[in-house]
């Protein structure tokens, strides 16, 4: 039996955007799976509360929700984000949330009936055809690109400058498609940019509304085309956009910017930027959630006696002290020199897992130097019981392998 998606979020069924946003954020953190690992129970509200959350973000998803239930919003909200791909689309998702705190800026939040997640839906659906609206004309379509980030930018965060290709306003018809800037009522739906047709059944008479095909629902026609952009309104160029990323992000996480993707033709709103992250892999480290681990091999004496040796972390050099009688697969926390917390509020820690170091081959006095070693047993605990061994043949050392 499925929980009703205002009960699961802790909302009334008049909350408003923002409250159901802060519902939201506040149970998706605490029930995230990266704080919960193994935890089945939490797993299972993650996923319900991000699924109430699709339906009661989204306008039409929730006016459908509160008209006929479940049943209303079943199959669109199975098939978008969340169930996608093991957990991808769930984490992606709180992260978005975050996107007001650097989206902003790009002045598209025009788009008609938009939740503050525009653009979510394009990236895991590939969608991306102009979205239409009747009141602003033609979308743009959203813009998805990759950027590759080192460890080092991801741990302190990062402000990148990039060239993008997109399609932009036509600057020869200041967008609008027509070198007089001129346009008419489209005939065939009056300017209202819907056409209705009626069709006869057994039932009755039903009425279809779909966009007109002769204005492509804009309510208007251009007049005489901009040789430039052939009547289009857009065109295109290339624009250098700044992206802000935040410490902390993952690889596959995106942030999403809105009204930066390509314009929308003759005068629509423009789509979103997708930017897709994805993590260089760094020849020192391994990370681990916001920890990073360095693998350090220190020679058997300095693990027997202690020593201080210099190690490497995302900005320069440290001395960690190996303390005597440091035991093989050790792991030595330098606190706060991890990746910065994607929530904020400070940074996880290096682990400098210490192995010991073995050489191949020594020989000469290096050679003598362990052989006299070998004789003491609080170095060499098990000696005596093969000493002999490497005096074997082959076939000796067969034999006593099958007797
Ligand atoms: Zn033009
Ligand atoms: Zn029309």
């Amino acid at each position: 039996m499925k929980r009703d998606y205002y009960d699961v979020l802790g909302v009334s069924r008049s909350a408003d955007k923002d409250e159901i946003k802060k519902a939201y954020r506040k149970l998706a953190l605490q029930f995230h799976p990266d704080k919960n690992p193994d935890n089945k129970e939490a797993e299972e509200k993650f996923k319900e509360v991000n699924e109430a959350y699709e339906v009661l973000s989204n306008d039409d998803k929730r006016r459908r929700y509160d008209q006929f239930g479940h049943a209303g919003v079943g199959s669109s909200a199975a098939s978008s984000g969340g169930s996608g791909g093991a957990g991808y689309g769930d984490i992606n998702d709180i992260f978005s949330a975050f996107n007001d705190m650097f989206g902003g800026g790009g002045g598209g939040r025009a788009r008609g009936g938009g939740s503050p997640f525009g653009g979510f839906e394009d990236v895991f659906g590939g969608g991306g055809g102009g979205r239409r609206s009747r009141s602003a004309g033609i979308h743009g379509t959203d813009l998805k690109i990759r950027l590759k980030l080192t460890l080092e930018e991801i741990a302190k965060g990062v402000e990148k400058t990039l060239k993008i290709k997109k399609q932009v306003v036509c600057q020869e018809c200041n967008g609008s498609g027509s070198k007089s800037g001129k346009t008419e009522t489209c005939q065939t739906c009056h300017g209202s940019g819907e056409v209705r047709q009626a069709s006869k059944t057994m039932f009755g008479q039903f009425v279809n509304i779909a966009a007109c095909p002769t204005c492509g629902g804009e309510g208007h026609v251009v007049k005489d085309r901009c040789t430039s952009c052939y009547g289009e309104g857009i065109k295109q160029g290339e624009v250098t956009v700044k992206i802000n990323v935040p410490a902390g992000v993952s690889d596959g996480n995106y942030l999403t910017l809105q009204g930066q993707g390509n314009a929308g033709p003759r005068g629509g709103a423009p789509g979103d930027l997708i930017v897709v992250i994805e993590e260089k892999q760094h020849e020192q480290f391994k990370r681990n959630g916001d920890d990073i681990v360095y693998d350090l091999a220190v020679g058997f004496p300095d693990l027997v006696i202690g020593t201080k040796i210099d190690v490497p972390t995302l900005e320069g050099q440290v001395k960690v002290t190996v303390p005597p009688g440091t035991q093989p697969n050790t792991m030595l926390r330098i606190s706060g020199k991890g990746i910065g917390h994607l929530k904020g509020g400070g940074f996880g820690d290096l682990y400098v897992r210490v192995n010991v170091f073995v050489p191949k081959d020594v020989s000469g006095k290096d050679r003598d130097l362990l052989k006299e070693l070998k004789k003491s047993t609080a170095i060499c605990p098990n000696q005596g019981e093969h000493e002999h061994d490497h005096e074997k043949s082959i076939f000796e050392r067969a034999k006593d392998i099958f007797t």
